[in-house]
């Protein structure tokens, strides 16, 4: 582990969108990559920490803990997304805001599976594609913040920036790098435990009645759920009966694992050069998650944040919002996508329900017009956050529901097509978007308010959501 010097002042930098004009593309990207190029170019959403000793200790401890996924895992997930970029796989992605390393237990990575595969099912139902699961979990810890302090009783204390960096409590505030460390062995096991249950058959088709809607009120939605797993549980009857159902796909599922790479010290240390199964090459590849993506404050094409995933063999996403323009979307996939590979890049789009018809379809034009052929993600959540009266940060449901109609339809409109969706979500039954089938007000958000972060889609928003997206494929 190295100082830096390339950290801009928070304060003074600010991450805000007006500012990004002042890292313009002053020189050249270094053609020499390493998994350390990004200390030259200038970093926001910086971590300051009181002692480097501690933070080499860190890093030099991360640099020898094995990799966390495989190239082979890696490569697989690639393929899948070429898929899905090619219109032949939809995928889901979702989770936390903000994973803690309280929500690394049994309880809470089964609510969070069990979701995803609810939701799956729904969406093979309705989509009639294959489809690919990646989660927001086993590392999805670091925060971008719009502000480096916050109010609390009156008092100015630094903001929450993910359980890798400080704590949510308001005494731990202060970086503490070990915490690195910590992400990694929380990280481990919330990907043991989601590897041992896929393969004793938590996934297994034949059992969909097993992930239960153990928090859905709404006997429509129950009623409606209950007739997609009919339907299968038919069709899978009917492949026994012709002896058709052998194939280990209906026992398992592949589940890929994702988090914004927002604190580059940490992946840095994860980023490993390893043999590439396909062709025997040694390639870098970041082995702390299958899928890693740069959040919407980190995508100043001459930053730290795009030197570093520029490098790397995974699959990528970018978080696409409503200030990107038409030629910077075209640069950063010159960029991060110089090679033209099908999928490699996925573009999250999260523009807010009032722009997304003004923006996206310029958006749709600038890629075709490229030899770039990406997976096309909708976010409907983050452009669409908002204050509740009493003061919680919130969603509307019909906000996002709208947002996501909205991209589907405009991708039809423009010859293109949404090939996946990405959402904050929780298994649980939490209230903190507003709306939904269970018709949340903005009274009820103080129910059961529990993320550190931003809202999430309740159990039963989230199987709304689902239903959305499979009724307007069946339409
Ligand atoms: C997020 O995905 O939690 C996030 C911070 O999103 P964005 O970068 O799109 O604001
Ligand atoms: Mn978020």
């Amino acid at each position: 582990a190295k100082l830096r010097s390339n950290s801009i002042d928070y304060a003074e930098y600010g991450t805000s969108h007006e500012r990004r004009d002042n890292l313009r593309l002053t020189d050249e990207h270094p053609s020499e990559w390493t998994p350390t190029s990004w200390h030259t170019k200038p970093i926001v959403q910086d971590v300051i920490y009181s002692s480097m000793e501690d933070v080499e200790l860190a890093l030099e401890k991360l640099e020898a803990l094995p990799p966390l996924v495989s190239p082979y895992e890696i490569n697989n997930l690639q393929e899948k997304l070429r898929d899905a970029a090619l219109g032949k796989a939809f995928v889901l992605q979702g989770g936390d805001c903000a994973e803690l390393f309280d929500y690394c237990s049994q309880e809470r990575i089964e609510s969070k599976m069990k979701i995803l595969l609810q939701m799956s099912l729904v969406l093979i139902w309705g989509t009639k594609l294959p489809l690919v699961r990646i989660g927001r979990i086993a590392g999805q810890f670091a925060k971008p913040r719009s502000s480096p302090t916050e109010e609390v009783d009156g008092k100015t204390i630094p903001s929450f920036r993910g359980d890798n960096i400080n704590g949510f409590d308001v005494s731990e505030r202060t970086p503490d790098p070990s915490r690195l460390v910590s992400a990694y062995f929380h990280s481990a096991a919330t990907l043991n435990f989601i590897r041992s249950s896929l393969s004793s058959g938590f996934a297994d088709l034949h059992r969909p009645f097993d992930w239960s809607l153990s928090h859905v009120q709404s006997s429509a939605v129950k009623a409606r759920y209950k007739t997609v797993v009919d339907a299968i549980t038919e069709g899978l009857s009917f492949m026994k009966t012709i002896g058709a159902d052998k194939s280990s796909t209906l026992e398992s599922i592949d589940f890929y694992t994702s988090h914004e790479g927002l604190m580059l010290e940490f992946e840095q240390c994860l980023t490993r050069k390893l043999r590439d199964p396909t062709d025997g090459k040694c390639k870098w590849y970041n082995t702390a998650a299958h899928f890693l993506w740069i959040g919407e404050r980190t995508r100043q094409i001459n930053g730290a944040h795009v030197e570093y995933f520029r490098g790397i063999m995974n699959p990528i996403g970018v978080k696409v919002g409503a200030s990107m323009t038409a030629d910077e979307l075209v640069t950063i996939l010159d960029i991060l996508d110089p090679d033209n590979i099908v999928g490699k890049v996925t573009l999250i789009t999260r523009y807010g329900v009032g722009n997304i018809s003004n923006v996206l379809p310029s958006h749709i034009a600038a890629v075709k017009r490229t030899n770039h052929k990406v997976v096309w993600m909708s976010d409907p959540c983050h452009g669409n956050t908002k204050s509740s009266i009493s003061g919680l940060k919130t969603r509307d449901f019909e906000d996002i529901m709208n947002e996501l109609a909205l991209a589907l339809q405009i991708h039809k409109d423009n010859d293109s097509q949404l090939n996946g969706v990405h959402l904050e979500l929780t298994g649980d039954a939490v209230t903190e978007c507003i709306g939904g089938s269970a018709g949340l007000t903005d009274e009820d958000l103080q129910i059961r308010y529990q993320t550190v972060c931003d809202p999430r889609l309740s159990e039963s928003q989230s199987l709304d959501v689902a239903f959305l997206i499979a009724d307007w494929c069946k339409k």
